[in-house]
């Protein structure tokens, strides 16, 4: 087992138990100090880092119509989302999400394995982030191995002071701005120098700010190799199609230490000059040369650092790859790769991938912007009004689930003479984001009726209030109720 790799297995695990001997049942995990890679996919990983994270961290700042662009408001039990305002009755569409979310997960897996693990996962980006500021701080690998190693002095304490100074920034904004993602963040800040921000969003940040810490900096590749379940159940998605992270072996071996000046032939040796740097750059400390292992989060740090020592050497990069078991055992070469994209497994995810997306436009364009529920009021009776109407009355609530006023009108059909009051002709305006409700009465002829429950419908209208005589583009909702005969 290599320097870097984890081990739970205690030493003493197989050995014969003295009498009064401790067992050691868990063995602690080293601490990994990885080396800082360069090289194409490091850039890659930067790249999908910041934008990310500027995502994570901009968003929330952003205005729209005068309103934080992006909040949800879990108290208000509103999601603002740009133009577009959801209330707890669009959780329809968090369900799309979330299936467009799973069917592209299931999509990219099964064509490249953990890219999700490797590029964007928040554990493997804070994990980065943290990584970067060791790096700054204390120095690439070696030295932090060192300074590991070192007893606490005057230089050490003010090393790691530092460090932990900027972790606790880092740290303490990343919970802020997640916090900002469900209060208005612009408020939030200043609330909290001031002293007067609520103690719950305080809550959130602080915690989400100590997660940050301890899974970034403190448990690091642990949360990926004992807490993620997506670690267990992905590789029933991959096939022998699926591009892996893999060392080829059969280039690669017999592995063996050589003079750059070498010639191949003349050694006897594979192309791995076992220079162990692949081992040394890998965040969770496997050896990719023992094969695919479920440790391997596919960041391809060892590719850029193997391509590297390759391009040294003179020899050809790939050494160690995206590539598949297939190609590995020479049912097709890399060049193939791309026409394995065809089959059935990655068709079929990538047209219920499809599927959901289009459903979830579909929804969210043609969802209606006014929720209009009707209550019938059981609390009053069936009575005859003072025009000697036998009326029913009901309970109108108009929920604006938009950025604009809107106007609502209101009829009644179903039986003969219906007519409908407390609702003015001319509409009802909602403001934006706002639910009104209303006691609306129903009455028609007595003679009209029948002794019984009968069935009726109302019709709404609604249109942007600065729209009101826009017939053409109003928007229609039906209700049906009941109509009580006495
Ligand atoms: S980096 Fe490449 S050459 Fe060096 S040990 Fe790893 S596989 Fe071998
Ligand atoms: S084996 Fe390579 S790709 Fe896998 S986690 Fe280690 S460095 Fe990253």
């Amino acid at each position: 087992m290599s320097e870097q790799q984890t081990s739970q297995t205690p030493d003493n695990a197989n050995k014969p138990v003295a009498k009064g001997q401790v067992i050691e049942l868990y063995k602690g995990a080293k601490r990994i100090h990885p080396k800082m890679a360069k090289g194409r996919f490091a850039n890659l990983r930067i790249a999908a880092l910041l934008a990310t994270q500027a995502v994570f961290y901009l968003v929330p700042w952003l205005v729209w119509n005068g309103r934080q662009a992006v909040w949800f408001d879990i108290i208000g039990r509103h999601f603002y989302i740009f133009g577009m305002v959801l209330e707890p009755a669009d959780l329809l569409y968090l369900s799309g999400l979330l299936m467009v979310s799973a069917f592209g997960l299931f999509w990219w897996t099964t064509v490249a394995g953990r890219l999700w693990c490797g590029y964007a996962c928040p554990q493997t980006v804070y994990t980065e982030v943290m990584l970067w500021i060791d790096h700054l701080v204390e120095g690439d690998r070696n030295k932090r191995m060192k300074l590991d190693k070192e007893p606490w002095n005057a230089r050490k304490i003010r090393i790691k002071a530092v460090k932990y100074l900027i972790i606790f920034v880092v740290a303490a904004w990343t919970g802020i701005t997640f916090a900002g993602w469900f209060v208005p963040i612009r408020e939030f800040v200043p609330a909290i120098f001031n002293g007067t921000a609520g103690s719950g969003a305080l809550g959130v940040a602080a915690f989400y700010g100590f997660m940050t810490w301890l899974f970034g900096h403190i448990m690091r590749e642990q949360v990926c190799l004992h807490m993620c379940p997506y670690a267990r159940f992905q590789s029933a998605m991959f096939d022998h199609d699926t591009l892996i992270i893999s060392y080829d072996a059969e280039r690669g071996e017999p592995r063996g230490a050589r003079k750059k000046t070498a010639a191949k032939e003349d050694t006897n040796l594979g192309d791995c000059v076992n220079c162990t740097l692949c081992v040394q750059v890998c965040p969770t400390g496997i050896d990719i040369r023992n094969g695919l292992q479920y440790e391997c989060i596919g960041c391809a740090a060892c590719i850029d650092v193997c391509d590297e020592v390759m391009d040294k050497m003179g020899y050809p990069r790939g050494l160690i790859r995206y590539t598949t078991e297939a190609v590995l055992k020479h049912e097709y070469t890399d060049a193939d790769i791309k026409k394995r994209l065809r089959r059935p497994k990655v068709l079929w995810y990538g047209l219920a991938l499809l599927a959901a997306i289009i459903g979830l436009i579909v929804g969210i364009s043609t969802r209606q912007t006014m929720q209009i529920d009707v209550v019938k009021d059981r609390g009053v009776m069936v009575r005859h009004n003072k025009q000697g109407l036998l009326e029913n009355t009901y309970k109108f609530s108009f929920s604006n689930a938009s950025e604009q006023e809107q106007r609502v009108t209101a009829s009644v059909e179903g039986l003969e003479g219906l007519k409908l009051a407390g609702i003015p002709e001319e509409g009802v305006s909602v403001p934006p984001g706002q639910i009104i409700t209303l006691p609306v009465k129903v009455a028609t002829q007595p003679e009209n009726v029948a002794k019984g429950s009968h069935p009726i419908v109302f019709t709404f209208h609604y249109r942007k209030a600065e729209d009101a005589n826009d017939t053409v583009h109003a928007r229609e909702i039906r209700e049906k109720s009941i109509f009580i005969g006495d």
